[in-house]
């Protein structure tokens, strides 16, 4: 094989759907849990490749209690402060910033302060590969696609040079399986969601090795108060297959 140039491997790295390309990672999510979801293995598997991976959250999900009497929602910021920071923990990630706005609020954030507040981050960050949800907000929660939003307009005017931007995504055989079950709790809201996209177009297809897949459901149990309910329901053997890998695909006019 002929010797590739530092810059031919990374369009290789971009062209093989498998792991995003080397370098730093900056993942930009709403709640606690959408990054463990979406991208605990990628995250963990790069931390572990000596990577810099840092997370941005826009709310502390203070509105997600399933159970007013267990988890009040005048504490439920602290609680799920905690669990997404031993969440965290668990995958290795260090970095974590908040934006500080409350639970399904931020469509009624002014859109410039939205994308200024994910800019500085990939001013400072400068990250490589900066992972987050697609425009249909993967589950069409309103928070999910404001951060969309901010994102792709704050990539778009500030993107470090020959950098990323990936929208979190599933595939068709992915939706068949899982939907259904998943949707005794409403966790797709709307026509539409999750998006599918067939496999030969992901630009991240990633499996995650069985000890990864062992510290991302580490990191989903740490959510405590968001999937108790569907831990007792479904099992861990479900979760286990659910999560197995993690889709993305490039944003359009990222080069991703
Ligand atoms: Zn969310």
């Amino acid at each position: 094989m002929p010797r590739l140039a530092t810059l031919d491997l990374v369009r290789y790295a971009a062209l093989m759907p498998s792991s995003p390309p080397p370098g730093t990672i900056l993942g930009v999510w709403a709640h606690p849990d959408d990054e463990t979801y979406l991208s605990a293995g990628i995250m963990a598997d790069a931390v572990r490749r000596g990577e810099r991976v840092v997370c941005v959250t826009a709310t502390r999900g203070e509105e997600g209690s399933w159970d007013e009497e267990r988890w009040p929602t005048a504490t439920m910021g602290e609680v799920r402060e905690g669990e997404l920071l031993r969440s965290l923990a668990a995958l290795g990630v260090t970095e974590h910033n908040w934006l500080d706005y409350y639970d399904g609020t931020c469509a009624q954030v002014p859109k410039d302060e939205g994308v200024a507040r994910v800019r500085t981050f990939l001013q400072e960050v400068r990250p490589a590969v900066v992972l987050t949800f697609g425009p249909d907000g993967m589950t069409g929660h309103d928070d999910h696609k404001s951060v969309c939003a901010w994102t792709t307009e704050a990539f778009q005017s500030a993107a470090p040079e020959g950098s990323r931007l990936y929208y979190a995504t599933q595939t068709p055989e992915w939706a068949e399986e899982f939907v259904p079950v998943m949707n005794r709790f409403n966790v797709f809201m709307e026509d539409g969601t999750p998006p599918v996209t067939p496999r030969d177009q992901l630009a991240i297809d990633f499996e995650l090795t069985p000890e990864l897949l062992e510290l991302k459901l580490a990191a989903i149990e740490a959510h405590e108060s968001q999937v108790e309910g569907m831990l007792n329901a479904f099992g861990k053997d479900y979760f286990r297959r659910a999560m197995k890998a993690e889709f993305f695909r490039g944003a359009e006019g990222s080069g991703g």
